[in-house]
């Protein structure tokens, strides 16, 4: 990264625009219109912003089954291979081969399904380690596989406990892992921590969990699309990711995952079945002895919704050619201003924590700012400026430039809104 001194000067956050070679990004999306102009997007954490390209996806799918009905299935851009096409570009934005990632289903029901795989508690293995404060599904989901199977999560669920400033390091992590040694089975982890804002270190983590032979798996909700990521590299052994935050595919839209191809071409390995998982070559022989396809296409269900997966394909096609490493470098720059303006303006400074790390290398795009007091009264008067950003209790506002869409001037006339409004009180 170039060490880059930054100004607090609008013409220096024009000029870092004018510079930005990513800036025509910006006009392949739709803006919400606030007082009679784009609001300033800054909740792409949350629910990425719509590619102007979705409704010619959409539309081409829809216009294929208005006149092709059930023969689009098998035609020269078939149904039934729907869910190949996102694969080059989801392997790229995940660090990982082909046959490794998939589209299907939402986040929670893959989650569940790699569960069903990998939480196979055996004699005193059956602890499962996971983060204090994590995301509720993904709590709901573990303990839910843990109460089926007997295991009560009162006595092996490990909650790992950040330190006051809500922060997990690596040697803590370590710590736990170790003393749960051979009693732990799963270690599940976010990438980028949802509250936080917290990049953690998946291939260290992986590195902990697997030398005393436990599995780890990760939920990169937070992180897919937003930093650059390694999973193949870095031996983990799942992970899953929903596509509508930094994916920008579109509300509840489908999500990715990931099977460590070590496990994935292993056809014995178990997992939850449906008749899309099936080998294709045999699949519509209607047999009933299943033969998973290798890689993770075994662990599919049903045939692809290829309604919403067009919206998938269609963002997905901007991240092909932006690049996940470009988008990350400008990322760096844009969230960096960010938090150069908020921790440099005295005004701002001392009304707020930033709860996300310093450290460029453990944070994404997002930062999420504590507010000593009145945080909702800030929130309400910042929407009402047209900011579109998110709240969560008691007094957090997260705040997420995308690199994709957003500008280092909307930074900068953020931070002056901010700036303004705790001066009025
Ligand atoms: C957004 C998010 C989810 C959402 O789950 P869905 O199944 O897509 O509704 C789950 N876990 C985490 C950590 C998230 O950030």
């Amino acid at each position: 990264m170039s060490e880059i001194i930054y100004e607090s000067n609008i013409e220096f956050a024009q000029l870092l625009d004018q510079k930005d070679p990513l800036k025509s990004y910006r006009d392949s999306f739709l803006f919400p219109q606030r007082n009679g102009k784009n609001a300033i997007y800054f909740c792409g954490n949350s629910l990425g912003l719509q590619p102007k390209s979705v409704s010619e996806h959409v539309n081409y799918e829809l216009k294929k089954w208005a006149e092709n009905g059930v023969e689009g299935h098998f035609d020269s851009d078939p149904w039934v291979g729907h869910h190949k096409k996102g694969k080059k570009t989801m392997a790229m934005l995940v660090g990982a081969k082909e046959h490794e990632v998939v589209a299907m289903n939402n986040l929670t029901t893959n989650l569940h399904l790699m569960l069903a795989s990998f939480y196979q508690p055996k004699g005193i293995r059956k602890k499962i380690l996971i983060e204090a404060g994590a995301f509720p599904s993904d709590y709901f989901a573990i303990t839910s596989h843990m109460e089926q199977k007997n295991v009560n999560p009162s006595d092996d669920l490990i909650e790992i406990i950040p330190n006051e400033a809500g922060y997990f390091s690596i040697d803590h992590i370590s710590e736990v892992i170790n003393e749960a040694g051979h009693e732990l089975a799963l270690v599940l982890l976010p990438g980028i921590q949802y509250y936080s804002g917290q990049f953690l270190n998946i291939g260290e983590i992986a590195a902990c969990a697997h030398r005393v032979g436990a599995y780890v798996g990760f939920d990169l909700a937070h992180a897919a699309g937003n930093v650059p990521l390694t999973l193949h590299h870095d031996e983990v052994d799942f992970a899953v990711w929903c596509s509508y935050k930094y994916l920008n595919s579109g509300p509840g839209n489908v999500s990715g995952a990931f099977i460590h191809e070590r496990h994935s071409k292993n056809t014995d390995f178990p997992r939850l079945a449906g008749w899309w998982g099936q080998d294709e070559t045999i699949r519509f022989k209607m047999e009933n002895k299943f033969q998973p396809m290798s890689g993770i296409d075994g662990w599919m269900l049903s045939n692809a919704n290829i309604i919403s997966s067009a919206a998938h394909l269609a963002s997905l096609a901007l991240f092909e050619s932006a690049d996940i490493s470009q988008l990350r470098e400008k990322s760096l720059l844009l969230t960096g201003y960010l938090y150069f303006l908020l921790t440099s303006n005295d005004n701002i400074q001392k009304k707020i924590n930033i709860l996300t790390p310093a450290n460029e290398t453990e944070r994404g795009c997002q930062l999420s700012l504590f507010f000593h007091e009145k945080g909702r009264k800030i929130f309400d008067a910042l929407t009402k400026e047209g900011v579109i950003m998110d709240w969560r209790e008691p007094n957090v506002i997260r705040v997420a430039p995308t690199p994709m869409y957003n500008t280092f001037e909307e930074v900068k006339i953020f931070s002056d809104l901010l700036e303004h409004i705790l001066i009025e009180g």
